[in-house]
């Protein structure tokens, strides 16, 4: 746990008592201060409380009187579509309202690294899609470099449950934009940008909002390296204002699909080759190709990102080309979870979205596509550019009748379940085929949540496998 500096003896209003607000409250408390819990769902409550917590209701009038900061989670409105009534009560009486990423930056270094021969460094990974995946590669690059390093944020544990900093270690965290939206402070030594596409817009009234949130992680903290997708505008214009000149290797340009050789450092893949670029000249050369892990042109984006930051941090091409061939991939991201016959089966449940899927369904020259779920606006018109490669469509959940009136001529069939959708599949796959799950769609009209609808479709390949 990271205590909390700079509160010792004060009291901190925590709102929200999932994960993050409970490490939260830990880590307060470590640090000194008197931390205020409370959350409007009565279940978060009373799993606090069994936790051994006391809870204060924070909609009371006099609740925010000597409050010293607002500590909120992700998931609650702080500015749109409304204000959450106690955010926004803080708001009115001057109270700063910040979050457990803004507290990790103020209490990350000490005093100990006075006593370091090497600084312990952040390196924090924001963007549409990708960061996962992105954070957690470059995590086991630097396991396998065995550099001392810890993983947090938006994955795996809450930045204060990370342990303290070591000698010479290497922080990675995913940040959401709810996250670089909110925290007051903010300051990586390397700042990724992966890309953009429109996501969240409820919370930050629109893509302007949207992607002015994610630029905060490098307007508000300076860091010493930013690496920036430009194969959108918004990263285009990021990396503009991020660089002195096209010189400026301060600022790395990342891309999966144009070639970049006319800047101080670039790092890109095109036809399956990850190629490294200084000052017009190419330094370095992978092939992504056999890579089981990151199949795909948007997990090459993904690579080209860790690559590079790995390179600030003075790996070699070899030492990352190695790693990049032990990642086995997260779970439900073009998750490979079997082969029979010649017909791999990829779990990418995650592609909850048009975006996502539309890479899941490029990644691949052969597909039984098995979508549908809870579609989002908009459907799946967006997708029918991509839908070249999918030799049949296996429908399910409640959008599966829409998708099939937008499919039109792509052939597909109506299975409502993922049982009978996998089994139908299956039994039709050629030899090269991929049986692909990428949802364009939300999971809670079937599921809990993605990772239950992915490892649903895992237990019956496993089973289909083994039969
Ligand atoms: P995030 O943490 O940003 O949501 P993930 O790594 O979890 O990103 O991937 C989310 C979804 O997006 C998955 O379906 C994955 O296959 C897809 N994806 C991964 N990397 C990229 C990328 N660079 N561009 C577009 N889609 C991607």
């Amino acid at each position: 746990m990271i205590p909390v500096i700079g509160y010792k003896g004060q009291k901190v209003a925590v709102l929200g008592l999932g994960r993050s607000g409970l490490a939260t409250a830990a880590a307060l408390t470590a640090g000194g201060a008197e931390p205020l819990l409370w959350d409007d769902a009565p279940e978060a409550r009373a799993k606090a409380e069994a936790a051994g917590h006391t809870c204060t209701d924070l909609n009371r009038a006099s609740a925010l009187d000597g409050v010293s900061a607002l500590i909120t989670s992700p998931g609650i409105p702080h500015l749109y579509p409304h204000p959450n009534k106690i955010i926004a009560r803080a708001m009115e009486l001057g109270i700063p309202v910040d979050n457990d990423i803004g507290l990790f930056f103020r209490s990350y270094a000490t005093d100990d690294w006075d006593g370091f021969e090497t600084a312990p460094r952040v390196i924090c990974v924001t963007g549409s899609n990708g960061k996962s995946t992105t954070t957690a590669l470059i995590h086991h690059i630097l396991e396998e470099a065995g550099r001392p390093t810890q993983m947090g944020g938006n994955i795996g544990v809450g930045v204060l449950n990370l342990d303290p900093a070591q000698d010479g270690e290497v922080v990675v965290l995913e940040l959401s934009s709810y996250q670089t939206d909110l925290a007051r402070c903010l300051t990586p030594d390397i700042a990724i940008f992966t890309n953009l596409s429109p996501d969240h817009l409820d919370r930050h009234n629109g893509m302007g909002g949207y992607f002015a949130a994610k630029r905060r992680l490098f307007a508000e903290g300076g860091p010493d390296r930013a690496i920036i997708g430009v194969d959108e505008v918004e990263g285009r214009y990021l990396a503009n204002q991020m660089s002195e000149g096209p010189n400026d290797d301060r600022v790395i340009r990342i891309s999966s699909g144009q070639k970049l050789d006319n800047f101080g450092w670039t790092v890109f893949a095109r036809k399956g080759f990850l190629s490294e670029w200084r000052r017009g000249k190419q330094t370095a050369s992978l092939d992504l190709r056999e890579v089981k892990g990151l199949p795909g042109a948007h997990n090459h984006q993904n690579a080209c990102c860790a690559y590079a930051a790995c390179r600030t941090l003075g790996l070699a091409p070899k030492q990352i080309e190695a790693a990049l061939h032990s990642f086995a991939g997260l779970p439900h991201r073009s998750q490979l979870v079997g082969e029979r016959a010649g017909v791999r089966y990829i779990n990418d449940s995650k592609a909850t979205n048009v975006d996502s899927a539309a890479k899941a369904l490029q990644a691949f020259p052969k597909i039984r596509w098995i979508a549908g779920g809870l579609g989002k606006e908009g459907g799946i018109a967006g997708l029918l550019p991509f839908i070249g490669s999918v030799q049949k469509a296996y429908l399910i959940g409640h959008s599966a009748r829409d998708f099939a009136l937008e499919l039109g001529e792509t052939p597909h069939q109506i299975c409502e379940t993922m049982d009978r959708a996998l089994t139908a599949a299956a039994a039709e796959a050629q030899a090269g085929e991929v049986v692909l799950l990428a949802p364009a769609a939300a999971s809670f009209d079937q599921y809990p949540n993605f990772e239950k609808r992915g490892e649903d479709f895992t237990a019956r390949v496993k089973a289909l496998l083994e039969a």
